[in-house]
């Protein structure tokens, strides 16, 4: 066993720091007070491979794994947890399932563009009326001469107001698991349109959208894997998409740890450091330990995906493990820096508001706990 970053991670790592640094968090509050899309962030990501970290480089990827993926998503998050969620939903959702599901044909189309950020990619699961429970979709494809034609309305879909690529999940059948289907549907497509950009609790410049589709189009050559496939390339894409969470949690978490510690070295009150007062010390010491247990459980599911294992149980641990933890660490670094940290000139403000989110998407906590806990029941 060996617990050392490799050279490559390392350097990843490395880079995405750097990145956030310098050309990221300069630029949060310009975007933040405008909940602006960042995009010439996102374009900048694509550059630098990071829109396609594990795409394989034949394809226009950065030819990484899911560990370096896990390893730039904390980064990122770390700094902005909206651009951190921009990227995670292109990767995980977008190319992922076109890179595991997807033909020659569709991977030559779409994966160079949505790798090197030239055309940004979402994932439209959830319905008005499908949440956690995924066999409720009633979105419609309806197979004619051209291919098939799609009714429904989808809802809280990441980037789908600036994408171009939407992998969707639709009704072929009424068989609640094999009646899905999945497909590739170009977001320009006549019948595909995107109402509006909800106004939401944090994560404001990663924009979130319901989609309409009325009578929308695509061809034979659209459909991701084969008629009936549907569940199978949802839950996949979402297992591993979970790691990405859980690492976007631990970043999060490891920027308020960091904000907590430097308001607490400079704030004096009782004649010392707040720093020096012992309940501060050992707040700090337990968010120090959950983040590290955090990021261990995330860095083991993604070398398990890495390795080519099943890591259903091990992305649902550590997602579940990581965007809990994620809650009670912003809610202490924010309880740490007194009333300044209600303000909205401080960073973990914004942090505890972005990490709400995280134990709702890609499933929420309660559905991690169900995929952990049938283990025991058989
Ligand atoms: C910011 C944001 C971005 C999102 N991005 C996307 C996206 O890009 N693509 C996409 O398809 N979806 C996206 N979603 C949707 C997200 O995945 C769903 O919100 C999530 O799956 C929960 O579904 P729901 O909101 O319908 O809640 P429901 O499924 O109605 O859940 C309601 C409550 O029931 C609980 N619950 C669920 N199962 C159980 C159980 N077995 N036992 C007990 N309680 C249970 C839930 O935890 C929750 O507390 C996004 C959501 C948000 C907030």
């Amino acid at each position: 066993m060996d617990f050392r970053l490799s050279e490559e991670h390392a350097g990843i790592r490395n880079l995405m720091r750097e990145f956030a640094e310098k050309e990221v968090r300069p630029r949060i509050k310009e975007f933040e007070e405008k909940g602006k899309f960042p995009k010439e962030l996102v374009e900048k990501l694509g550059e630098m491979g990071f829109m396609g970290i594990f795409v394989p480089e034949q394809y226009g990827g950065m030819g990484s794994d899911i560990l370096a993926y896990a390893i730039a998503e904390e980064e990122l998050a770390r700094v902005w947890a909206s651009l951190a969620l921009i990227m995670s939903a292109n990767n995980s959702l977008s190319g992922a399932p076109i890179l595991e599901w997807g033909n020659e044909d569709q991977k030559k189309k779409y994966l160079a563009s949505l790798a090197q950020g030239k055309a940004l990619g979402c994932y439209a699961l959830t319905e008005p009326d499908a949440g956690s429970d995924v066999t409720r979709i009633k979105t419609r494809a309806v197979r004619n001469d051209n291919g098939w034609v799609i009714n429904g309305t989808k809802q809280f879909i990441t980037n789908v107001a600036k994408a171009k690529v939407c992998v969707l999940i639709a009704r072929t059948s009424d068989h609640p698991h094999h009646g899905l289907s999945a497909f590739i549907v170009e977001t320009s497509t006549p019948g595909f349109s995107v109402p509006k950009i909800e106004k939401k609790m944090g994560l404001h410049c990663s924009p979130t959208s319901p989609i309409v589709l009325t009578d929308c189009q695509v061809s034979h050559a659209n459909m991701l894997g084969q008629e009936g496939d549907g569940w199978k390339v949802a839950m996949q894409t979402l297992n591993g998409g979970r790691i990405n969470i859980a690492a976007q949690a631990v970043g999060i978490a490891q920027g308020a740890f960091e904000e907590a510690v430097n308001y607490a070295r400079n704030r004096q009150m009782f004649g010392k450091r707040l720093i020096d007062l012992q309940d501060c010390q050992h707040k700090l010491a337990k968010m120090e330990a959950q983040i590290e247990a955090s990021r261990w459980l995330t860095w083991y599911a993604a070398w398990q995906k890495d390795q080519g294992h099943d890591v259903k149980l091990a992305a649902a641990r550590a997602k579940w493990f990581a965007t809990e933890m994620v809650q009670k660490i912003t809610y202490d670094a924010l309880q740490i820096h007194g009333g300044m940290g209600y303000m909205d000139e401080t960073p973990v403000e914004r942090m505890f508001r972005d990490a709400r989110a995280l134990t709702l998407y890609e499933g929420a906590s309660e559905v991690q706990l169900e995929v952990l806990s049938r283990k025991f029941l058989k």
